[in-house]
C-alpha cells in the first residue's frame, strides 16, 4: 500500500511544507499519509488567498448564483466519479468500515448538491410600508472568509454541512481538517479547482489544532469561524472569537437519549437502538448513547437488545461485512476503557462487553466491543460525559415525566429519539425534548433540507437547511428615497436656508 504524501491546499495549488505529520492507520497500525505541519506563514498565505478570492467581487463572491451552482455542480460530479476511493481514504484514516464511508461521502456530495440550488435563490425582501417616498431592501451578502475547523469522527460530512453552504452565499474558505484525517478533504480542495471552482475560494492548511488552529482563529483577515468539534475546544474557539468580535458557527459534542416507551414497535425500536449506539464505532455526536426504557417493558428489550449486539461484527475498513471498526487512536481507546471501569466502580451492571477487542486479526488496532451498561443513574459518569464509543448506559423509567427530566438531565442538547404508537405522547415529549433535533420512531435520519444543530452546551447557530445558507450570510438593509428628500432636518441645514 502506498503512502500518500501531501502538502497545503492553497490558491488552487500545492503548497509545500517542511514539517510532516504522520498518520497511521487505526485498524492495523500501517503509515497511511503524512500532511503538512503548518507554520504561521502557511495560514497567513491560505488566509490571503481567500481575502483576495473574496475582495476581488468579480472572482467569486459577487458571482451570479446560477454561475456559482453551475461550478459547484461540475465538483458534485467529479466527487461521484472519484466516490469510491475518497471512501477508501475516509475508512482508512478515520478506521471505520468502507460501507459506511461509502454512504459518508454519498452523504457529503448530496449536501453539496443542494447547496449548489440554493445559491440560485438567496432570499432578501422588499420593504414596501415605510412611506410613499421610501423603499427599504433587505439583502444578504457574503460574510466573507470562513475559517472552518473540523474533527476526525465524519471528515467529510461535519465539512459538507459547511463548506458546499458557504460556497453557495458566496464565500472563501480555509479548511483546517483534523491532523488524523485530513486526506480526504485535500482531495475535494484539488477537485474543486478541477471543477473550475476559482484559485482562493477553497484552501487547505493542515497540523495540530493548538498551533495551526489558533493562528487561523487568531488571523484578523478571518470574518467567522465555522467549528465542529468538541466541547472544550468549542469554548476556546468562542473566546478567541470574542476578542475580535468575529461571528462564530458551533458544533459541538452530545449526549442523546433515546426513550422506548411500553406502546412501542418494539422490533423497530430495537433496531434503532442499536443504530444509534455503534454506528461510526459511537463515535459520534448524535450518538444514542443513553436508552430510556419504560419498566414495563425493559427486561425482555434488554435481552432482545444483548442478543442482536452479539452478532455485531467487528473488522478492518476494508471489510465489507463489518458493522464497527476501530477507534480513532490508542488514548481514545484508553479513554473509552477507563469510562467503562468508571461505570463498573460507579455501581451499574454489564450486560455485554466492556472489553477492548484482539482477535481475528484486529490486534494491531483500537478495538472495543459494544457495551451495554443497565441501572445507570443520573450521576454516574457514564450518563453525564460524552464517552464516544461503542457504549450504551441504560436507564429505566415509569412515567412520561420522569423519561423526559431523564433525557433532559444533560448539559447537551443535540439530538433525542422516542419510540411510541401514540401519537399524542409523541408530540407532547418530542415538543418537551431540549435538543436541537428529535427523532420520533427513527433515529439518526438525515434530510439535507432540514436544519442540524443544537441547543446548551451543543453549540450555537445551525447547519444544513436554508438556515445553513443563511448563517454565511450577513443581512444588509439600504434606504432608498424615491422621489424629492423631504427629511426632517434643523430648518437651518436644509438646502433651501444655505442658498
Ligand atoms: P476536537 O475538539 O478535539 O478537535 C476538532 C478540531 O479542532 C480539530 O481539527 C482540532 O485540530 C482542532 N483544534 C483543537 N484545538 C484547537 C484550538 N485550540 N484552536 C483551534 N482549533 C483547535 O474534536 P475531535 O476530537 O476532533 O472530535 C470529536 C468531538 O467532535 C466530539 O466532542 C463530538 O461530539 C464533536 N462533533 C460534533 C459534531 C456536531 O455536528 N455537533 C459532529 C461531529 C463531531
Amino acid at each position: 500500500m502506498d503512502v500518500r504524501e501531501y502538502d497545503n491546499w492553497i490558491d488552487g495549488g500545492w503548497a509545500g511544507a517542511d514539517r510532516k505529520v504522520e498518520r497511521k492507520s487505526p485498524a492495523h497500525g500501517r503509515l497511511l499519509a503524512r500532511f503538512a505541519q503548518s507554520d504561521e506563514q502557511a495560514v497567513r498565505a491560505a488566509v490571503g488567498a481567500a481575502r483576495k478570492a473574496f475582495d476581488t467581487r468579480s472572482v467569486w463572491s459577487s458571482m451570479p448564483g446560477a454561475e456559482r451552482a453551475k461550478a459547484l455542480g461540475h465538483w458534485v460530479d467529479l466527487m461521484t466519479r472519484d466516490l469510491e476511493r475518497l471512501a477508501l481514504i475516509e475508512a482508512e484514516e478515520v478506521g471505520k468500515p468502507i460501507r459506511f464511508a461509502r454512504a459518508e461521502i454519498e452523504w457529503s456530495i448530496e449536501l453539496a448538491r443542494y447547496a449548489a440550488a440554493l445559491a440560485w435563490q438567496l432570499p432578501g425582501d422588499l420593504v414596501s410600508n415605510i412611506g410613499d417616498a421610501n423603499l427599504g431592501l433587505v439583502t444578504r451578502e457574503p460574510r466573507g472568509v470562513i475559517a472552518m475547523i473540523t474533527p476526525w469522527n465524519f471528515p467529510m460530512v461535519t465539512l459538507f454541512q459547511k463548506l458546499p453552504f458557504a460556497l453557495a452565499a458566496g464565500c472563501t474558505v480555509v479548511v483546517k481538517p483534523s491532523e488524523l484525517t485530513s486526506g480526504s478533504t485535500l482531495e475535494i480542495a484539488k477537485l474543486a479547482t478541477e471543477a473550475g471552482i476559482p484559485n482562493g475560494v477553497i484552501n487547505v492548511v493542515t497540523g495540530s489544532g493548538r498551533t495551526v488552529g489558533e493562528i487561523l482563529t487568531g488571523h484578523r483577515d478571518v470574518d467567522m469561524i465555522s467549528f465542529t468539534g468538541s466541547t472544550a475546544v468549542g469554548i476556546r474557539i468562542a473566546q478567541r472569537a470574542a476578542e475580535q468580535v468575529k461571528r462564530v458557527g458551533l458544533e459541538l459534542g452530545g449526549k442523546a437519549a433515546n426513550i422506548v416507551f411500553a406502546d412501542a414497535d418494539i422490533d423497530a425500536a430495537l433496531d434503532g437502538i442499536l443504530l444509534g449506539y455503534i454506528l461510526n464505532q459511537g463515535e459520534e455526536c448524535v450518538q444514542g448513547t443513553r436508552l430510556l426504557v419504560e419498566d414495563s417493558v425493559a427486561e425482555s428489550f434488554l435481552e432482545k437488545l444483548v442478543e442482536r449486539s452479539k452478532k455485531i461484527r467487528l473488522g478492518l475498513p476494508t471489510d465489507e461485512d463489518a458493522d464497527v471498526g476501530a477507534l480513532i487512536h490508542e488514548k481514545h481507546m484508553e479513554q473509552v476503557l477507563s469510562y467503562i471501569e468508571s461505570g463498573l466502580e460507579e455501581g451499574a451492571t454489564l450486560l455485554l462487553g466492556g472489553n477492548r477487542v484482539t482477535e481475528n486479526g484486529l490486534g494491531m488496532g483500537y478495538y472495543v466491543a459494544p457495551t451495554i451498561f443497565s441501572n445507570v443513574t443520573p450521576d454516574m459518569t457514564i450518563f453525564r460525559e460524552e464517552i464516544f464509543g461503542p457504549v450504551l448506559a441504560v436507564t429505566r423509567f415509569k412515567s412520561v415525566e420522569e423519561a423526559i427530566a431523564l433525557a433532559n438531565d444533560t448539559n447537551y442538547g443535540l439530538g433525542n429519539g422516542l419510540w411510541t404508537k401514540d401519537i399524542d405522547k409523541a408530540i407532547r415529549v418530542s415538543r418537551e425534548l431540549r435538543s436541537g433535533t428529535v427523532y420520533v420512531n427513527t433515529f439518526l435520519e438525515t434530510a439535507a433540507q432540514m436544519p442540524f444543530g443544537g441547543l446548551k452546551q451543543s453549540g450555537i447557530g445551525r447547519e444544513n437547511g436554508l438556515d445553513g445558507l443563511l448563517e454565511f450570510t450577513e443581512v444588509k438593509s439600504t434606504f432608498i428615497k424615491l422621489g424629492k428628500r423631504t427629511h426632517a432636518l434643523p430648518h437651518t441645514l436644509t438646502t433651501s436656508a444655505r442658498s
